[in-house]
């Protein structure tokens, strides 16, 4: 069976349940990125052409504005309204507990719907629509609405070319194959005009951005193939930056020559608390690395949280990653 064929009978099903809906609350992972909004988006304009009813939420304070070109990115809330929606869509995200603060909706609305490319994915939804050898949720979001046999307009085809080319680092990461590919074809063909968004997306970067990556980039430490790199919240507010702006940093610290795996450390509210990014070069499986501080990701693009000054927080990782390396030099 072709690739694409696993994910026709998820469409039936789908779009037999969106038949029985008509409020439809649409939320992905806390600090989204590229991938989930435009999969969002795009889901957002599919459905509102079917006459739904839809809203999707995000933490506003937490919203990469680089994508704010995006069609529907204005009307993104984080207002909850009084009614239960008839079906909730997750977007991007392996768990309930990853949508933050709309869990609570999720847990009240009368159907669930589960769209997601993550290995660790816990399928907690009524429907499932779980394939983790897609590039992105917005490559499965294409495939869902070709199968439906509607067609797509160009908003909804440049929402998911957004999400394609920022999860698969612009087609280089190892999660883009053939698939990845056509799908981009046909959303060119659909009116995407990739050199408008490289320049949104890409060739819009606040100059305060790219001196927070300097200063990121001065500070990188390796030991054993283990580089990594930290920013507090001083730094943020030093260069007037947000967190959803440095969405990327860690990618330059994985370019660096010898690298296994990359890490940076966020700090989070206080200098006791670090959010972890962690990326590898295909030998190392950062997801397994997360997960043993129940975080977790994809094999190669990966994060957690933990507690301590940052040498602590920095030597717990270390520890854990040579401790992987080794196993998997045992075996
Ligand atoms: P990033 O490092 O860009 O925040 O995230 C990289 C990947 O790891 C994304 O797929 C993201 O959803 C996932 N990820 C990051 N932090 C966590 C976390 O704390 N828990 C889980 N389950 N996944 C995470
Ligand atoms: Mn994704």
């Amino acid at each position: 069976m072709n690739k694409t064929d696993r994910l026709k009978p998820r469409s039936k099903e789908f779009f037999e349940l969106i038949k029985k809906v008509e409020t439809v609350a649409v939320a992905g992972h806390v600090h989204p990125d590229g991938d989930c909004l435009g999969a969002m988006l795009g889901l957002k304009h599919f459905l509102e052409s079917q006459g739904k009813k839809v809203t999707v939420f995000a933490d506003l304070s937490d919203l990469p504005e680089n994508y704010s070109f995006l069609p529907g990115f204005s009307s993104i809330t984080e207002i909850v309204p009084d009614f239960v929606f008839d079906l909730f869509i997750a977007v991007d995200a392996p768990n309930s507990r990853r949508l933050g603060k709309f869990e609570a909706i999720f847990k009240q609305a009368r159907y669930t719907v589960n769209i997601d490319h993550h290995p660790d994915n816990e399928q907690f939804a009524d429907i499932n629509i779980v394939f983790e050898d897609f590039s992105s949720t917005s490559e499965i979001v294409f495939w869902l609405f070709k199968y439906s046999g509607l067609g797509i307009n160009p908003d909804i085809a440049q929402c998911l070319y957004v999400g394609i080319v920022t999860d698969t680092g612009r087609f280089q990461y190892s999660n883009t194959g053939a698939s990845t590919f056509e799908v981009a074809r046909q959303l060119v063909e659909t009116g995407v005009v990739p050199v408008a968004i490289f320049r949104k997306v890409y060739e819009n970067v606040k100059p305060e951005v790219l001196r927070l990556l300097g200063v990121v980039l001065e500070r990188v430490k390796s030991l054993d193939g283990f580089f990594w790199s930290y920013f507090t919240l001083e730094d943020l507010e030093k260069f007037n930056v947000s967190a959803a702006e440095t969405e990327n940093f860690v990618d330059y610290i994985r370019s660096i020559r010898g690298v296994r795996v990359a890490a940076l450390f966020k700090s989070l509210g206080s200098k006791q608390k670090w959010k972890v990014s962690l990326r590898s070069r295909g030998e190392v499986n950062v997801q397994k690395l997360s997960a043993r501080f129940n975080g977790g990701g994809h094999y190669e693009a990966a994060g957690c949280e933990v507690s301590g000054s940052l040498d602590e927080a920095v030597e717990l990782i270390f520890k854990a990653y040579l401790e992987q390396i080794n196993e998997a030099e045992v075996s």
